[in-house]
């Protein structure tokens, strides 16, 4: 029976056995005993169900990939120590030196950075583009070495939302892995498999865990996408040669997920750890009615800052001038999240004493919490990158960001009020 999604963020990626623990036990154990020889053999080679390392795979961390990939509509999912590790370890998993991502020039700076400067060091060339780009100018960057088309639902901190329609119509024509960074949306409010992506990348760290408690990070496998005798995925065609001559494109199912974890978990190790699995499950149970509140809370807000007079502008999808609401209203229809960034009238120094005066919004560098937070993304998060830079990825200068919480909406403006009349 298909559940709907509130009932899988309660249910989903677990169930006990008669008698055991109702939610997944931390499972803090490194490694797991076997009497017979032959089990563990089978384990290695893939052929049964089972842990026999934690590097490799642990149960509590299983339940939390079992839930993402039921709340997101995947095959499987690997769960990661950060957002960060899922992103780096998703582009190893496809790209080697020579290869190329064509991604959004709007992504989390980190990302950005990860892309523009860290993967090059060993090879792999990122292309950016502008997400508002008509196609045929993302598709000119497009070439036999790309392996991954990469893009954000809702872009941090620009608050971009994707063209879904537009891209996947690009990343079929080419046979390119679609994949999207849906961790502000989360699939309570997007679910990106359902408008053509093949693959997901959450830093789990944000909504999911919800309660900034735990980092982590997911990818999780459409299994939407033909690599058998795709030429431009050759390693998913031929033997892997340090896994007993596996051929991942001959697997029955979850064929990305198997080699990120044989191949890219195995050797770089970069996993979640059980205890934070187990908060980031437990966080999953209530991010239904979280995102409900988040967004319904952002939307206030947004309409609040939109028509106050020392406000420039206000970036949220909910607005009707905005220029991603129609795009919101198809991709985003139950919410479009508690994300909003909005520039301050006046230089970068009157956005600091605006900062500094708020009393319930802390200055954080995180986002997608329950407590509402805020950040200046030029000094902070996006303080490597250069003006030009920094225009591309579409953070200007003046601009906050605010993460709207849970809290009462009506604290929250008073807040801000406050602090806007101390400027
Ligand atoms: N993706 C997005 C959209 C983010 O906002 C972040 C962090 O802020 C990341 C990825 C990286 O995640 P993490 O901090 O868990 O490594």
């Amino acid at each position: 029976m298909a559940y709907k999604l509130d009932t899988l963020c309660v249910q989903g990626g677990y169930r006990p056995q008669s008698g055991g623990e109702r939610i997944p036990p931390i499972s803090q154990s490194t490694t797991y005993y076997y009497a017979n020889t032959q089990e563990m053999a089978d384990l290695f080679d893939l052929k049964g169900d089972g842990y026999f390392y934690t590097r490799l795979a642990n149960p509590t961390v299983a339940a939390f990939e079992g839930k993402v990939a039921a709340l997101e509509g995947g095959v499987a999912a690997v769960g990661c120590a950060s957002g960060m590790s899922a992103t780096t370890l998703a582009a190893l998993t496809v790209c080697g030196a020579g290869d190329n991502i064509v991604s959004s020039s709007a992504i989390y700076g980190g990302t950005f950075n990860l892309f523009a400067v860290t993967l090059p060091k060993v090879g792999i060339e990122t292309r950016f583009f502008d997400p508002d780009a008509p196609a045929e100018e993302i598709e000119k960057l497009i070439d036999d070495k790309t392996k991954i088309i990469f893009t954000e639902t809702i872009a941090n901190p620009s608050i971009k939302v994707l063209d879904f329609g537009k891209i996947a119509a690009i990343a079929q024509k080419h046979g390119v892995l679609f994949a999207v960074d849906n961790t502000l949306a989360t699939p309570v409010l997007c679910r990106p498999f359902e408008h053509g992506a093949n693959l997901i990348i959450h830093s789990s760290s944000k909504y999911l865990d919800g309660h900034a408690a735990a980092l982590g990070g997911v990818i999780v496998d459409g299994g939407n996408f033909n690599y058998k005798g795709n030429s431009r995925y050759e390693s998913f065609n031929v033997p892997d040669e340090s896994y007993h001559g596996l051929v991942y494109a001959d697997l029955p199912a979850a064929q990305f997920a198997t080699k990120c974890r044989a191949q890219m978990i195995r050797d770089i190790g970069a996993i979640m750890s059980p205890q934070n699995a187990f908060l980031s499950w437990l966080g999953c149970d209530t991010l239904a009615l979280r995102m409900e509140r988040h967004s319904s809370n952002a939307k206030k807000v947004a309409a609040y800052l939109d028509a106050h007079p020392k406000i420039d502008w206000v970036w949220h999808a909910s607005l009707p001038a905005n220029k991603y609401h129609a795009l919101a209203e198809k991709y985003l229809p139950k919410g479009q999240g508690g994300m909003l960034s909005f520039g301050i009238k006046g230089d970068v120094a009157q956005a600091a004493k605006f900062m500094e005066a708020l009393r319930l919004i802390t200055q954080e560098t995180h986002v997608a919490d329950v407590r509402s937070c805020v950040l200046h993304p030029a000094s902070t998060t996006h303080r490597q990158l250069t003006k030009e830079e920094l225009e591309q990825a579409g953070v200007p200068e003046n601009l906050v960001r605010l993460s709207v919480g849970i809290e009462n909406p009506d604290d929250i403006i008073a807040d801000l009020d406050q602090a806007l009349a101390r400027i």
